[in-house]
């Protein structure tokens, strides 16, 4: 008998709504508890291999009990993540999220709106959200602006951008099989790899990224960006874009703007900023000065999610001229066409503006934390951060077992644990074992990196939680580890 002939209906609705809800009550309390006593367990828990052969199983056939479900969650996912969310986690560049973000999200995702396109509220909550982002980066109030899952994202739309206005083609409809001349981008070796990535995707070819040296600072050498495009342009290719780091990975170093500016007005290139963590120190009354002059780029790419401590994912690409940016994007078939009135209505969809049509209500949570912290709560917090990189690189300085291995800018602070008899291969060895262990004892998360040929720890502090003794416990054990490994050596 088909379903229709037993007059049966169905639906993912629950058949007891009063258990859903008590359960659904449950979570909260649980994730309340658990974000309130994050500082008093491990950074991180190692994984075993029984613990993920305890995942595998049958694709589930019949329905299963939710209670159990969430169970089976909560022993065996919940305690078990990266460990960003911890007072002492400072590894790669991760954000904290936060309490409200989180219940930000449970609404977005009750609401369940496809913010790519059509006529609701929460696009026009994404409208003003962009406006406070422009603000905040001091870009012109008619700049264009939109919300991406990431960096990554807000970078490869701002060098699609430039790409397209730049090659001197109609790229959008010849693409990349006619061009006279090669198209060159220019940044330094400090670049993030979200840039090498993108201009693989959009058919630029890694080939065609002039990859040049810093500094001792770790800023790009202007002397030698105007000789590469001088190189370039006697060899018949086109120079189109520079990118410059506010806010590098390894370092948290900050390009000359000014400078860089003034050389892409001369040889009319598209000057791009990756600011993904950096450019939040434009909220900083204090330091804000470490990163002045950011509106000079023609684009600006940054996250959310990392030093403005949002659930992940959320960042934003900010485009100064409107059309640049649409002109790049807006694509609206018959299926997408526009109305006057009614559901199909608004205006701009968002999808006009990037590469996904359905997206998430990304907004939400920019919005509630925004109001709830206000510029001021986030000035007392970057400010914070910053002064706790300074505090590192005293306790650093101030002891002969420690040494420091590149400049602290912002954040980001570069060391190693070291001893005069240990060249630097054994002290390469040494550091890295060491931040093995201080991960896997969930005492502490630097992550590493390397400097001039030296293994560095290396912490990017973007996180709310931290506290000074949290360095000063940190410093205590890598001393503690540092010395018992060297003992065990001898
Ligand atoms: C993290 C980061 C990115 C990539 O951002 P996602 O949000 O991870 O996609 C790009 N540039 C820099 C400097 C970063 O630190």
């Amino acid at each position: 008998m088909s379903d229709l002939e037993s007059n049966k209906e169905f639906t993912l609705d629950p058949d007891n709504w009063d258990d859903v809800r008590n359960l659904g009550h449950q979570m909260l309390d649980d994730m309340f508890d658990f974000l309130q006593s994050v500082r008093d367990r491990p950074v991180w828990v190692p994984i075993t291999d029984e613990m993920k052969q305890n995942l595998e199983e049958p694709l589930p056939t019949s329905p299963q009990d939710r209670v159990q479900i969430y169970k089976e969650f909560k022993d065996k996912v919940l305690p078990y993540g990266t460990g960003q969310i911890h007072p002492r986690f400072w590894g790669w560049v991760n954000g904290t999220g936060s309490v409200f973000g989180m219940l930000a999200e449970m609404l977005a995702a009750g609401m369940n709106t496809n913010t790519g396109g059509r006529e609701h509220m929460p696009k026009y909550f994404e409208h003003q959200v962009l406006s406070w982002a422009k603000e905040m980066m001091e870009f012109p109030a008619d700049a264009s602006a939109t919300l991406t899952s990431g960096c990554s994202m807000a970078n490869l739309i701002a060098l699609t951008v430039a790409r397209n206005l730049k090659a001197g083609v109609d790229i959008r409809k010849e693409g990349l099989q006619n061009l006279p001349k090669n198209l060159i981008y220019y940044t330094s070796t400090a670049m993030h790899s979200s840039i090498q990535k993108a201009l693989e995707i959009i058919g630029i070819g890694s080939n065609q990224l002039r990859v040049l040296d810093v500094d001792a600072n770790y800023n790009l050498k202007l002397d030698l960006l105007e000789s590469a495009i001088e190189s370039d342009l006697a060899n018949n290719q086109l120079p189109i874009c520079v990118i410059a780091n506010v806010g590098t990975v390894n370092t948290g170093a900050v390009d000359n703007l000014i400078g860089i500016r003034e050389i892409a007005d001369r040889y009319n290139l598209w000057m791009h900023i990756d600011g993904a963590f950096g450019a939040i120190a434009n909220l900083s009354p204090k330091y804000k000065h470490l990163v002045a002059n950011m509106n000079l780029a023609d684009s600006l790419a940054f996250d959310f999610h990392k030093w403005m401590y949002m659930p992940y994912t959320v960042a934003c690409v900010i485009i100064k001229k409107h059309d640049d940016h649409l002109n790049s994007f807006s694509l609206r078939p018959a299926y997408l066409a526009e109305a006057t009135r009614g559901l199909a209505s608004g205006g701009r969809w968002p999808t006009e503006y990037g590469i996904q049509l359905s997206r998430t209500f990304y907004a939400l949570k920019v919005w509630f934390m925004l109001k709830e912290n206000g510029m001021e709560k986030y000035g007392q917090l970057i400010t914070q951060n910053i002064e706790q990189a300074r505090y590192m690189q005293k306790l650093i300085s101030s002891n002969n077992k420690l040494e420091q291995l590149a400049p602290v800018y912002l954040n980001v602070v570069c060391f190693r644990y070291t001893d005069p008899n240990l060249p630097d291969s054994q002290l390469n060895e040494l550091n890295e074992e060491l931040l093995i262990q201080l991960q896997e004892n969930g005492l502490a998360a630097p992550s590493n990196t390397t400097i001039n040929g030296k293994f560095a720890l290396r912490m990017a502090i973007t996180n709310h939680r931290s506290r000074y003794e949290d360095f000063d416990f940190t410093v205590n054990k890598i001393i503690e580890l540092g010395d018992k490994l060297i003992h065990e050596k001898r």
